[in-house]
Parts: structure tokens; C-alpha cells; sequence
């Protein structure tokens, strides 16, 4: 099946994930957790907590007594867990080896902690790891990579070939893809 239906089929949703890390975390601080409790972390309101309680237990990620503490059942705990994971991860990857800024960094790795499947992840972890590495190909990498400039070879004509892009040239519909790197300065 194409892979953006079942994208839209994805059980889990964003605010599932910060709800199961909400619980997983609080449980973790205070040993109970409460609709109250994860009402003030998320910021959200008691009814708005109680209906997705209702969705997270229909789905077997939580349990939840009436008026009784909340608790992630084994599949709840280890999705808080991969999600928080990944978001690290990710994180790691976009400021350390992409080099982008730290709040558009952080940003996108929140967005993306619930989609990416744990084979990316694990090589994005290893490829994190070894270009921050001492390694000497690693620092040669990272030096290289500092001073890179790209130049698309298609000039941004989406009907031209670009080797860069691997066929028609991405150039045009990216913002300033000839721009510096974000992160590094201009030498002006
Ligand atoms: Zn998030
Ligand atoms: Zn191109």
C-alpha cells in the first residue's frame, strides 16, 4: 500500500506519544499519577486528558480506574520510551551533524519522535556517533563538511537533470539551498 495511507493509519498519533511520555515521566517523579497531574504537565484541561485516556486504553497503552491513578501498561511504557529515544536522537543528529540550529532542531526531532522507525533511528545513532567520533575520517568529515558549499548543479530548474539531485533539480522549491549552512557564519 502506498506509504502515505498508511501513514494516515498509524496508530499512534503526536499528542498520543507526549500523553504516554507525560505519564511515563510523572509516574517516574511522584510514583502515582493522576488526570490532574498530567492536566498541569501537558497544559491541557481534565476533560481534554479524560477523553484521550479513553483513546490510549482502547488501544491497550493505558489503564485507568475512575477516579483511580493512571498507569501505562507494558506496550504504553515502551512506546513513552522509543519516542522519547528517538527524540534524543534525532535531536543529536540535526545539532551535531546537520548543524542546525538548536530550537529548529529540537522542533523538527518533536515532530518526527512518533513516525521514524527504530532501523533508521539505530543508524542514525550509529552514524551520529562515529562522524562525532575521533576517528580520523570522522574529523576529516567534519571539517570538510564545515566548509562544503553546495552548488546545485540544476540551478533550481525542476526541468533540467541535476546530478546533485538525482534528476530534476530540487534547488527551486528549497529556500536558499545556496545559502551557508544554518549555523555557520558568513565569512564577510
Ligand atoms: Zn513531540
Ligand atoms: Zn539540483
Amino acid at each position: 500500500m502506498d506509504t502515505w495511507k498508511r501513514f494516515n493509519e498509524k496508530d499512534l498519533t503526536h499528542s498520543m506519544a507526549h500523553y504516554l511520555q507525560a505519564v511515563a515521566g510523572l509516574k517516574d517523579e511522584k510514583g502515582h499519577v493522576r488526570v490532574g497531574d498530567i492536566a498541569s504537565r501537558l497544559g491541557v484541561s481534565k476533560s481534554g486528558v479524560t477523553s484521550m485516556l479513553h483513546s490510549l486504553s482502547s488501544r491497550g497503552l493505558v489503564t485507568h480506574e475512575p477516579y483511580g491513578c493512571v498507569e501505562l501498561t507494558e506496550t504504553g511504557r515502551r512506546i513513552a520510551q522509543r519516542t522519547e529515544s528517538n527524540r534524543k536522537v534525532l535531536t543529536m543528529f540535526f545539532t551535531d551533524i546537520l548543524r542546525v540550529p538548536d530550537p529548529i532542531a529540537i522542533e523538527d526531532a518533536c515532530m518526527t519522535e512518533h513516525l521514524v522507525s527504530p532501523e533508521s533511528i539505530i543508524q542514525l545513532l550509529r552514524l551520529t556517533s562515529f562522524i562525532g567520533s575521533e576517528d580520523d575520517a570522522a574529523r576529516r568529515f567534519r571539517s570538510a563538511f564545515r566548509d562544503y558549499q553546495l552548488h546545485c548543479a540544476g540551478g533550481g530548474d525542476g526541468d533540467k537533470e541535476c546530478p546533485v539531485c538525482k534528476g530534476s533539480c530540487l534547488a527551486g522549491s528549497l529556500p536558499d539551498l545556496e545559502a551557508p549552512a544554518p549555523g555557520k557564519r558568513s565569512s564577510k
